[in-house]
This record gives structure tokens, sequence and C-alpha cells, in this order.
């Protein structure tokens, strides 16, 4: 044994934290009692809806949920997540074999590679994302490729600027859309081309569909509405951002029995399911999706106009977000993300996040969440008002 611990090195393979920075000012700010506006947290504000706590507090009294869950979910919420992805995206699904819950999406994110990916293979990862797609790609010993997402195509990436030997390395790709940072958006027809690719070069589309309920326009797509996207695809859902209920972990993968199998897999030697009041917290809010979710939209939606249209008074060039609590801003000219951040936080007391901490593609903008109310969100507009650029 050594005498200093050295990590693995798929652990020393990880970019470095670029939020540290960022994080040891913010904390330096509140602990001098600085009036901190922190739009940098992508976790909802607001508690999750009564309905939901109340069926917890009736079943965690039941003895039969103190043991082991199953692994495989509960029947019930298996059955009711088919019935919600029926009504809300017209695709069925078979309760049996296409759908598994998860202790929230990221570790379900974070696990699908081991079942895909073997040393060599490619994983292909937007640029910028969600982190957890390229650490995990790298976990399971495979390289990740950056697909840089292109404001000009709402973010998504240039599918025909990937060269012909990375499709045939390619074993998965992640996709987010609704997407965090960005705000970006797929449509149907971008999801069948992707579908069309994965078949025609052998890999595996993950997507990632966190923010499927949280739109302002019409509702997002599921990439399994696409004929056949099956056989090549998992999407992966979250009961976190839709119902307010990001401590609660618990969320679910569907897609065709073999990749649902073999997710299933991965987490039977990882972990031992969902606490089953937990996951009949969740039949609960799947159940009233219709009741509970309306209003959670329309608060974002209202913060959204007041963050965008104060800014846009200001000659801001920020774009609307159709989707997500996010909005996702160019840097005024001269200024890198992490400069910009630095300016807000020093010089307004406002917390953002560098669009560089998503990656490099991310460099060329910051962003806001809309994780604080309404009045919130105009002060920090008049305090953006007072700098000079
Ligand atoms: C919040 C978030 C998740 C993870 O949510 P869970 O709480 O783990 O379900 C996944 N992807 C993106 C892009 C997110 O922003």
């Amino acid at each position: 044994m050594p005498e200093t611990f050295v990590k693995s090195e798929r652990l020393r393979l990880l970019p470095p934290y670029l939020f540290a920075e960022i994080d040891r000012k913010k904390k330096a700010a509140i602990a001098a009692g600085r009036d901190i506006i922190n739009l940098g947290v992508g976790d909802p504000d607001k508690p999750t809806p009564e309905p939901i706590i109340r069926s917890l507090q009736h079943h965690v009294e039941n003895p039969s949920f103190h043991q082991y869950a199953l692994d495989q979910g509960s029947p019930e919420l298996r059955t009711v997540i088919a019935a919600f992805f029926s009504r809300r995206y017209g695709v069925a699904l078979d309760p049996e074999a296409e759908i598994l819950p998860t202790i929230g999406s990221k570790e379900a994110l974070a696990h699908f590679p081991l079942a895909v990916i073997d040393p060599g293979d490619l994983g292909l990862v937007p640029d910028p994302r969600y982190p957890v797609y390229r650490s995990s790609v790298q976990f399971a010993g495979g390289e990740p490729y950056i697909m840089p997402l292109v404001p000009e195509l709402q973010f998504r990436p240039d599918l025909d600027a990937i060269p012909g030997d990375v499709w045939k390395r390619a074993k998965l790709m992640f996709l987010n859309y609704p997407n965090n940072p960005t705000a970006g958006s797929a449509d149907l027809s971008f999801f069948e081309r992707v579908v069309g690719l994965a078949k025609e070069h052998g890999f595996v589309v993950a997507q990632d569909a966190a923010y499927s309920e949280v739109y302002f326009d019409e509702p997002p797509p599921s990439i399994l509405q696409v004929p056949g996207a099956k056989d090549v695809a998992v999407e992966f859902h979250s009961l976190s951002k839709t119902f307010n209920m990001t401590g609660w972990r618990v969320g679910f993968a569907v897609g065709g029995a073999p990749l649902v199998a073999a997710l299933a897999q991965v987490k039977a030697n990882t972990d031992s399911g969902i606490f089953t009041a937990v996951q009949m917290a969740a039949v609960t809010a799947l159940e009233q999706y219709e009741t509970l979710t309306p209003p959670i939209r329309d608060l974002y939606k209202e913060r959204r106009d007041a963050l965008v249209s104060g800014l846009k008074r200001l000659g801001w060039d920020v774009p609307t977000p159709s989707a997500t609590f996010y909005v996702w801003i160019p840097c005024p000219a001269g200024l890198n993300s992490t400069a910009i951040c630095s300016k807000l936080l020093e010089e307004a007391n406002l917390v953002t996040t560098p669009g560089l901490g998503f990656g490099d593609a991310g460099d060329g903008f910051f962003r806001m969440a809309l994780t604080v109310d309404t009045p919130r969100l105009e002060e920090a507009v008049d305090r953006i008002a007072k700098l000079s650029f």
C-alpha cells in the first residue's frame, strides 16, 4: 500500500470543477452579509404539492414498504407511468418490460453507459451539457465525442458535421431536450433523423427528458413517438422538476425491452430500488399530473416573462425560452462567461452560472435560473440596469 492515496484514473480523467471559484466567491459574499440573489440553482424553490406529500405520509405507515423495494419498481407505479405516457405522448408502453422506475434520472443516466459501452467505444455527448453524460461515458471506459450545440439550429447538434469514422465507432448518443442549459428544443423530425442514424450506424440514443413537462408553448415530444424508436432509444424522465420533487429521488426510464432490461441489470448490481412509499407518492403525482402541473408551469412563465422582458428593455439580446426554467443569455461583447458572472456577482450581488461550466461551447453564454420569485427577478434586472458594460 503506497503511503499516499492516489485516486483512480477514471476520477483523474474528469474535467476540473469549474464552478469552484464562483462557489467560493458566492459563499464569501453570503458570509459578508451581502443581499445575494441566487439565479444559479437548477432546483425548484417551491415545495412539493400537498397531495403528493399526503400520499407519502399515508404510505410511509405501511410496514410492508419498510423492506427492500422490488428492483424492477412497484407494479402500481409502472402501470401509472404507462397510463401517463399514453395520455401525454400517445405512446403505448408495456409496464412489465418497457418501464423502469429509477432513483431520480441522474443515477440512471450515469449507469446507462455501463449497459451499452465497451472500452474504446465512442459516446457522443452534447456541448454544453449536463455534466453526467460525459463523466458516465468515461466511467464506462468509453471515449466522449463532443457534439457542439449550434445556436442557429435551436441548440441541436449539427448531425451533418459528424464524420463517418465517428458514426462507425459510436455506441451511444446522449441528447437532452428540452435542453439544460440552453433551453433549446427538439421536434419530432429531429428525433426521426436521430433514430434513423442510430439504426443505420448501430448506436443507442439516451434522451434526457428531465424538463419535458416544464414548457410554455406546445408540449415537447417524446423520442418514443418516432415509429421504431424503441429499438434504439431510451428516454429518461424525472418527477424532480415536473412536480418540485428533486429531493425525493424518483424518475423512470422507458424504451425497448432489451435496452430497459440492460439498464435494470446494471441497477440490480448497484442499488436496491426506490423506497416503496416514495413510489406510491409518485403514483399520486402522475395520476394528478393534469391538475398539479399547470400552476407550476404558470409560475415559471410569469417569472420568465418578467426576466426576459426586463433584460430586453435594457437592450439585451435574450431569447425567450419555450421550455425549462433557464434563460441562456449571450455574453455582452468583450466578456467571456466567467468574466460576466464574476462581474454580476461582484457588482450586483447576482449569482449566475457561466456557460463554460457546461462545456467549452458554452463559454459565450451564461445561465439564469427562474427559481426565485418575480419581485426578486425584477430586482435583479434593476441591479443590472445600474451596471456599465
Ligand atoms: C435536474 C436534471 C436531471 C436530474 O434530475 P433527477 O433529480 O436526478 O431526476 C437530469 N438532467 C438534467 C438536464 C437536469 O437538469
